[in-house]
């Protein structure tokens, strides 16, 4: 499930070299020489995260920051500012209209990823890659592995297995937990913007996760409230040792 980030630079040089590293670090990777052009892209299809720039031809990265920040769909994606000022007020300005971040030219690639790192697990821990144990359920998003320690043995592993849509909204589902999220929140975040499917499909998806992790004496975990959507909870699991 690696994340898509849209890098908005003008300069091709340093656009380059910023998707080099990030490709190499396992991240898809778009880019747009202008806000103009990010506009279209992100109006197509919404990324995980972008990278701005400040000095942009046209409308410059602050406008566009306020712009994405104004719309309903745009308004929750992470934004990393780039730039050359080092200007206090600069700075202020940047995370005043609501940027994650704010990293300084010249930076090091290393930084600069980690800086990603840093605001996707904040911001988007399904989209990390990094391991999620909860409920009992220890998730891999690296090797899409989903296991249970055996509860006669502690020593042994039992795997559950998932088709994707139910591995990721597992993964979506544990790294939100004991939050209520409606079949509209689930269908944006789990089967991505801009895709057309019904309400029912979660149902769906919802029903085979729990039959998978009946087998395993998990399905508790995922709970339906009643006219609001499903939650995943473990507050109430009493682990009988
Ligand atoms: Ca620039």
């Amino acid at each position: 499930m690696a994340a898509t980030i849209l890098i908005v630079e003008d300069e091709p040089a340093i656009q380059e070299l910023i998707s080099y590293n990030l490709r190499n670090n396992g991240f898809i990777v778009a880019c747009a020489g202008s806000a103009e052009q990010a506009k279209i892209m992100v109006n197509d299809v919404l990324p995980d995260l972008i990278l701005l720039d400040w000095m942009l031809p046209g409308t410059n990265g602050i406008d566009f920051a306020r712009y994405l920040r104004q719309g309903a769909r745009t308004k929750v994606i992470p934004i990393i500012m780039l730039t050359a000022r080092v200007d206090e007020s600069d700075k202020v300005s940047g995370l005043e209209v609501g940027a994650d971040d704010y990293v300084i030219k010249p930076f090091s690639p290393r930084e600069l990823v980690a800086r990603i790192k840093a605001v996707l697990r904040r911001r988007l821990p399904e989209a990390s890659d990094e391991i999620v144990e909860t409920g009992g359920l220890k998730l891999d998003p690296a090797t899409h592995r989903v296991t249970v320690t055996d509860r006669a043995d502690k020593s042994k592993l039992i795997e559950v297995n998932l088709g994707p849509t139910e591995f990721r909204l597992l993964h979506y589902l544990m790294t939100h937990t004991e939050r209520v999220h409606t079949r509209g929140q689930l269908l944006d975040r789990v089967w991505g913007d801009h895709v057309f499917v019904e309400d029912r499909t979660v149902d769906v998806h919802i029903r085979r996760l729990r039959r998978a992790l009946e087998d395993v004496g998990k399905d508790d975990l995922i709970q339906t409230v009643r006219g609001a959507g499903y939650r995943f909870s473990y507050q109430c699991e009493v682990d009988i040792p």
